[in-house]
């Protein structure tokens, strides 16, 4: 009899809000799902096809390859589908290892692997790692034809590019991988988070250095995160316990049963040890433990070229668009409410008022503020045919800086006032010119004033509209 023990963990990483990744640690079948899609929708494509795998493949009375690859496809549908009923889920997808106990064609029992994009399965097999799956993705294309070494695939800027994922079309074709299981082989399934992070050498002395297959998950999480963590990581370990060459049925045997963190216990029957060491997303009915979402690996269709080019999909942070929301049409509401609010005021501000100077040699109404306020300039109102000798000396110095008034009714009130102020300093000091040869006074500060500045039909007075573009002297020449 065959024993297979298990051990899984699954983490966020470093760098990523959300766990895109998740697991299945089913009675002989596992599973890792590697979801894409903006925000949630790659932790509901990975959940999705786990559901569905699941499901599909536990229906069967009788487990072979055959019926491996077409629970994969059952995922495939699953996902589409849901994908295709909801809008903001358009586009998502997974990638998919699922290792299953299966029944081969002459009786005998042995394992099998349906691969859809770049999650792995591993062997590590008398001390050595080797690779059992081929990665979906356009950089392994590259390497299998020569163009850039695997070295260089792991830092390639479209290392990200998919040439095949499960859920983005209606029908999908899966890579069957036929395993003759030996005891002692320990089987690695996990999401390219753990690759891309560390190389095969070091993930060998972890399987290597750690015999439970629960610790071994945990410490290549660790390995991962301790490496930079770029992405999520999931793992799931399992051991074959006892060699099948004598053709005994291969038998799934239950380990000490544990819970994932913030997740329900797995069901009886389930296996392993579960390692989880991230919370995860509860699945109560699947037995699994997920991690979930948003801001990880997201995907979106690249555009096409090359070989297989028509298929590829293509993840990582922040590539998939993101639809304006609610909450962010009414921030840019308020936010152009209060930007509008506050320049009006500003401009309120700056032309709610008048001044009287010199400007061009003549006795000038301009509004606004002397200097202008930031871009609100002051603009003419009227200039008058009066100079600064028209007024004091003293007068004159004032007007020289500005002076204010609230309307230009009263500015122009102010430049009577100072007319009058002028002529009647000249008739005190020359009294009998001004008894026999003036007007009286106060008859000609009345006339004076509607002659400078208000009568419309006085050629001396030049008005202008305010014009927002009109030149706005700030230093007024004397
Ligand atoms: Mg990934």
């Amino acid at each position: 009899m065959t024993k297979l023990v298990v051990g899984s963990a699954t983490d966020v990483g470093m760098v990523r809000s959300n766990n895109q990744d998740q697991y299945l640690v089913a009675p002989g079948l596992y599973a890792v799902a590697d979801g894409m899609g903006g925000h949630a929708a790659g932790e509901v494509a990975s959940q999705t096809a786990i559901e569905a795998l699941r499901s599909a493949f536990e229906q069967r009375t009788s487990h072979t390859p055959a019926s491996l690859v077409e629970a994969a496809k059952q995922a495939n549908k699953a996902v589409w589908d849901r994908s295709r009923a909801n809008r903001g889920m358009m586009g998502m997808g997974t990638t998919l290892v699922a290792l299953g106990v299966v029944e081969d064609d002459d009786g005998s029992n042995g394992m099998a692997i349906a691969h859809i994009g770049d999650s792995r399965v591993y062997v590590f097999r008398d001390g050595a790692l080797s690779q059992l799956t081929t990665d979906h993705s356009l950089v392994q294309e590259l390497v299998d034809d020569g163009q850039i070494s695997a070295e260089e695939a792991t830092v390639h800027p479209q290392r990200h590019v998919l040439t095949r994922a499960l859920g983005v079309e209606p029908s999908v074709q899966v890579d069957l991988i036929n395993l003759s299981p030996q005891h002692g082989d320990r089987y690695l399934l996990c999401s390219d988070g753990l690759p891309r992070e560390a190389s095969s050498d070091q993930i060998s002395a972890v399987l290597a250095r750690f015999a439970d297959p629960s610790e071994a998950a945990k410490e290549l999480v660790s390995l991962a995160n301790t490496r930079g963590g770029s992405d999520n990581v999931t793992v799931v370990v399992v051991d074959v316990m006892a060699n099948d060459a004598t053709g005994e049925t291969l038998t799934v045997v239950s380990g000490p049963a544990s819970t994932s963190p913030g997740s329900t216990p797995l069901p009886l029957g389930a296996i392993a040890t579960d390692a989880t060491v991230q919370s995860p997303v509860p699945v109560a009915a699947l037995g699994t433990s997920v991690g979930a979402a948003a801001g990880g690996a997201q995907q979106q269709l690249g555009a096409p070229s090359g070989r297989a080019a028509k298929n590829r999909h293509q993840r990582g942070p922040g590539r998939s668009p993101r639809p304006i929301t609610l909450r962010v049409v009414a921030f840019l509401l308020v936010f152009c409410l209060v930007v509008g609010g506050a320049i009006a005021g500003l401009a309120w501000y700056a032309r709610s008022t008048y001044y009287v100077t010199i400007s061009h040699g003549h006795i000038t109404i301009f509004q606004g503020r002397p200097g202008g306020v930031l871009w609100f300039g002051p603009t003419l109102a009227e200039r008058t045919r009066y100079t600064a000798g028209s007024v004091l000396a003293s007068d004159a110095l004032l007007l020289r800086q500005g002076q204010l008034e609230d309307s230009l009714h009263d500015a122009r009130a102010y430049i009577a006032r100072l007319l009058a102020k002028k002529r009647a300093a000249q008739q005190a000091s020359h009294p009998s010119t001004t008894t026999t040869t003036g007007p009286p006074p106060k008859k000609r500060r009345t006339t004076t004033s509607s002659v400078a500045t208000t009568s419309p039909t006085t050629p001396t007075t030049k008005a202008r509209k305010p014009a927002p573009n009109s030149a706005a002297p700030t230093a007024p020449p004397a």
